[in-house]
């Protein structure tokens, strides 16, 4: 923060409203479900180390990862939670899960020898069942548990425990409730199989759509991910589902204003031509910092709480917007791209929408340029 003057785009990372949004999660879900704070991809591009300290005073039961790496990062931040990798690993990656005690996500018999081998080094070692109800990128498949939950449950031992079993939704988001239903009855038919105790296992199936749109799908835990960091789970036809707080706010300064005759054109292709005499504003971000390219000629910025039309392309350093109704911004003063400026407000949705993404992409999307700054 202490160079942000000479800094020309940056993310504010609100984290009393990522705090507000746990206590959301707490609220929709009940006291009986441990939460586990999904913090993958840098804690969707916010910053992991931030979001783990801030959300350590809420005791949750874990973190969960997609990778071996991720996992590392938690254990040199000092985080001691089980922490729980939800991609399937490699060999390597296994081992090195291993070294640093995470708790791996099975999804095939031969990941379980490798981990078995390596628990027999590093042990005990604890690992979770996946089990593919329609997601089908990773997880025994459900309708063949008869075959793969013995021989699972053979090799646990001493030195290797069996502690969890999830599944994931495909669409949680979506209007229609007979997706999760469906995925739900599968995952029910099959744990119902498992030979393993239920009160031995941590049975958990929610993403953040889920957890706040169906309590009874919460079971043992819940795995917020998007709602933590601001992004609305489901699509915008889905009514009751509360909205999280913003926490991501995308601001550059304006770097340059000109005024332009008619018949002027702005960046690559000159896609933007001047119709009367207009003023342009140059914008230090571009898709170099992750602001999508697909925003020129369609986005807005916010400039003195108005907004501010994207003209032209976006380069790779550089937007341009229109300040033409905005007369008194000049040089120097910040444009948000994300987020609340005065009474206006640029939503993540709404620009996942107009980049035809999700807002997972768009924040997960920033790049390391963009300094992460908490106000
Ligand atoms: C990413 C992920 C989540 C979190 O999903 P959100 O939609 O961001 O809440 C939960 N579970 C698994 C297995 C995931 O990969």
């Amino acid at each position: 923060m202490s160079n942000l003057a000479q800094v020309r785009a940056w993310i504010e990372v609100g984290l009393d409203s990522l705090r507000a949004n746990y206590r959301a999660v707490r609220r929709a879900v009940g006291e009986g479900p441990a939460i586990i704070p999904m913090v993958k991809a840098d804690a969707y591009g916010l910053g992991i180390a931030r979001v783990v300290r801030s959300l350590e005073p809420f005791s949750p039961w874990g973190y969960g990862v997609a990778t071996a790496e991720e996992g590392l990062s938690l254990r040199s931040l000092g985080v001691r939670r089980p922490v729980l990798v939800v991609s399937p690993l490699t060999r390597e990656a296994l081992a090195c899960a291993a070294a640093a005690g995470l708790t791996v996500t099975i999804s095939e018999l031969g990941a379980l020898e490798a981990w078995a081998e390596a628990a027999a080094r590093h042990g005990p070692l604890d690992f979770q069942v996946e089990i593919d109800t329609g997601m089908g990128r990773a997880g025994f498949d459900w309708r063949e548990t008869g075959t793969w939950a013995a021989p699972v449950r053979a090799r646990c031992g001493e030195q290797l425990r069996w502690t969890g079993v999830y599944t994931h939704f495909h669409g949680a988001d979506a209007v229609d409730p007979t997706l999760a239903s469906t995925q739900w009855q599968r995952f029910q038919d099959a744990i119902a199989q498992l030979p393993v105790s239920r009160e031995d296992l941590m049975v958990h199936v929610a993403n953040s759509a889920a957890a706040l749109r169906w309590p009874e799908y919460a079971a043992d835990a819940v795995r917020p991910g998007i709602f933590l960091y601001g992004g609305h789970p489901v699509s915008a036809e889905v009514q009751g589902v509360p909205r999280p707080e913003p926490v991501a706010t995308v601001r550059a300064k304006i770097s340059l204003v000109r005024s332009v005759p008619p018949g002027s054109t702005v960046g690559y292709g000159a896609t933007h031509v001047s119709r009367g005499w207009e003023r342009w504003a140059t914008l230090g971000i571009g898709y170099g910092d992750g602001l999508p390219r697909s925003l020129g000629n369609r986005g807005s910025a916010l400039v003195h709480g108005r907004r501010a039309p994207i003209i032209g392309r976006i380069s790779m350093d550089m937007t341009v917007v229109d300040i033409t109704a905005v007369p008194e911004a000049a040089a120097g003063d910040v444009a948000t791209l994300i987020g609340r400026d005065g009474d206006a407000e640029i939503t993540v949705e709404e620009v996942a929408l107009q980049a035809g993404t999700i807002s997972y992409e768009i924040l997960t999307g920033f790049t390391p340029r963009l300094a992460r700054v908490e106000p």
